[in-house]
């Protein structure tokens, strides 16, 4: 079961007036060369599915495709990227190409006049997606639809959308972008062409940020905190609430990893005790991720035998307790995604993660 969205995604980057062009360099390589290879080669496919954990850079993926798609500079060296200067790449960029549409939980909560309001993308926002499909392009060869948050969509919903899946319009090219693909009917996504996006390495965040005019200890931080996200590390920037949540997060993986076995079962039965509450829920869903990139920052220094002035202070123990760790803290992770019991789930992981010493600073 897919937990519920909450309050749409306006936090979501936003890129700024400011057009840029070609690709954002952020977007995972392969995912980004499948869909130039669809445009150079002209097999454009009516429908996409455009996966991958939250924050990886999708939308920024979409808007992109999008962008070449309606570019009208003729001058181009390579028609798989926009120019990002003419008034088609400036409007897409705005949201505001007739010829490009995207429906979310955001511009559902706009036009209902509710704000956060809604955690699932409804049967009338389909309906008037199905609308948007049987109109002519105005400007463009086609009309690109996209769809964000589409993991939130109930049966009904989905069924819906089978039906413009099924007889897709010929000028339609629907985007559908989606956290957690496994949430769509299979007969929805059989009929897509799924792109997976993946994290990117913290170095190439890094670079995405200090581009972007990011000061360097900011634009490292970030990148540590982002988990190979581009689309994270730009909302953390423009949104330092979203950045302080993370570190908290980081924080207090960092207390429970450099404390006894006795305080990391304690901490782990009341993390499970809490996991009712779906606010907190998300929290220690995040502590649990952020002791995984402590220790695959371990591993890491570990593997390269490198002076690493480690947070959690692991350096006297070898690479193979941190894989196990993060084995079991994945398992973890799976359990609490089940229907195990969260106490147990984050006990088993806590008894599989390797004692730490704590270091003299
Ligand atoms: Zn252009």
């Amino acid at each position: 079961m897919v937990a519920a969205k909450r309050g749409g995604n306006s936090a979501s980057y936003r890129p700024s007036a400011v057009a840029e062009a070609g690709w954002p360099d952020w977007i995972d390589p392969a995912a980004r060369r499948r869909l130039q290879e669809a445009i150079r080669h002209d097999r454009i496919g009516h429908a996409y599915l455009l996966s991958g954990p939250k924050g990886v850079g999708k939308a920024l993926a979409a808007q992109a495709f999008a962008q070449a798609l309606c570019c009208t500079n003729e001058d181009r060296e390579d028609r798989s990227a926009a120019c990002g200067s003419c008034r088609a790449c400036r409007n897409v960029q705005r949201g505001a190409h007739p010829d490009v549409e995207t429906f979310s939980l955001e511009t559902q909560a706009k036009l209902a006049d509710k704000p956060g309001g809604g955690s699932t993308l409804t049967i009338d926002t389909i309906r008037r997606l199905r609308s948007s499909g049987a109109t002519f392009p105005l400007e463009s060869d086609r009309r690109i639809l996209i769809v964000d948050d589409a993991e939130t969509l109930l049966e009904p919903a989905q069924q819906a959308l089978l039906k413009t899946l099924e007889e897709p319009p010929k000028s339609v090219t629907l985007l559908l972008l989606a956290d957690e693909p496994e949430a769509l009917l299979d007969t929805v996504r059989s009929r897509c062409q799924e792109v997976s996006l993946r994290p990117i390495p913290r170095t190439a965040v890094t670079q995405a940020l200090l581009s972007r005019g990011v000061a360097d200890a900011l634009a490292e931080e970030v990148a540590t905190l982002s988990r190979g996200r581009a689309g994270w590390a730009l909302d953390a920037i423009a949104d330092k609430k979203i950045l302080n949540a993370r570190r908290e997060e980081r924080e207090s993986a960092v207390r429970w990893l450099k404390s006894s076995l006795y305080e990391r079962l304690v901490t782990a039965y009341t993390f499970g005790d809490q996991f009712g509450n779906l606010k907190r829920r998300s929290e220690v869903v995040g502590v649990v991720q952020a002791a995984i990139e402590l220790f695959r920052e371990e591993m890491l220094a570990a593997a390269q035998d490198t002076v690493h002035d480690s947070e959690a202070g692991g350096r006297s123990v070898p690479a193979l307790s941190f894989s196990r760790a993060i084995a079991a803290s994945l398992q973890c992770l799976s359990d609490l995604d089940s229907n195990v019991r969260p106490r147990l789930a984050l006990e088993a992981m806590v008894v599989a993660w390797p004692t730490l010493e704590p270091r003299d600073r």
